[in-house]
């Protein structure tokens, strides 16, 4: 398998790189996985009896906006402070190497391949970004950068005041990203890099992709639907799939059971 992986690299024209939570791992970023894996990361929620699914709602900005922005201000300011594993410069360099196009697809709303280097408008984050903010209301379609400097008290995970505001109506604002049962997220950003990303995809049909696929879990299947969209619609396409738990994939396409820096490692080394 891994030389079939090494061989998809070697020959790529395009790069397609589709990354679920699991691709940050080996950044030290917690993945969420069940409930215990979001008690590890976030033991003051345990204690609360929050699971993520409780956390990630968008009624806590109206209703309790310190819980809110406790949750979301500390993984912004976590995402801030992280830096990219090795793996996404890994995959660069194959970009590089055989000049290339790329394009990647993530779930993740961290912002780190922009950080390793990634062009912004080669980046489709389907469920929006932390990096950017729009009114909770929303009193508009704007989003704005988060350049809020957030404070949390990491015992009780709540937020101290002066929280993030909306510049135009004054309420408090809340990130750009797609939460659970959520009615007033603001696509239009997503829906511009999906517009770029399609594309991409029929200006490069014809040419020999790679498509990367890491950590990408089918609790949200968005990722993996992706990748095999592709694999099995485009004619040149073969997907790698690495992942620790769940690297199934029918032939051609080609499963490594393994971390994202541990695969991408492993098929430098025949490169
Ligand atoms: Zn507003």
């Amino acid at each position: 398998m891994l030389e079939l992986a090494a061989g998809v690299v070697r020959d790529a024209d395009v790069f397609i790189i589709t990354a679920g939570a699991g691709m940050g791992v080996d950044s030290g970023l917690p993945d969420f996985r069940g409930d215990q894996g979001f008690w590890k990361a976030y033991p003051a929620y345990a204690r609360l009896g929050f699971s993520f699914v409780d956390c990630a709602n968008p009624q806590h900005f109206s209703d309790d906006p310190s819980f809110g922005w406790g949750f979301y201000g500390h993984r912004t300011n976590l995402y801030r402070d992280t830096v990219p594993h090795e793996g996404f410069h890994i995959i660069r360099k194959w970009i590089e190497r055989s000049r290339g196009e790329y394009f990647v697809v993530t779930s993740n709303v961290d912002g780190q391949f922009q950080k390793a280097g990634y062009a912004d408008d080669r980046i489709l984050e389907v469920h929006g970004s932390i990096h950017w903010l729009q009114c909770q209301t929303p009193c508009s379609s704007t989003v704005w950068r988060n350049d809020e400097a957030i404070r949390i008290d990491e015992t009780t995970m709540r937020a101290r005041h002066p929280l993030p505001r909306c510049p135009d109506c004054g309420e408090v604002s809340r990130p750009n990203i797609l939460m659970f049962g959520d009615w007033s997220w603001l696509p239009d950003r997503t829906r511009t890099q999906e517009h770029a990303f399609d594309q991409f995809l029929a200006n490069n049909a014809d040419r020999r992709i790679a498509v990367i696929e890491m950590g990408a879990g089918s609790a949200i299947p968005t990722i993996r639907a992706t990748s095999e969209r592709i694999g099995w619609n485009v004619e040149h396409a073969t997907v790698i799939r690495i992942n620790p738990c769940e690297s199934e994939i029918k032939a051609p396409h080609i499963s490594m059971p393994c971390g994202a820096l541990e695969g991408l490692q492993n098929i430098d080394a025949l490169l």
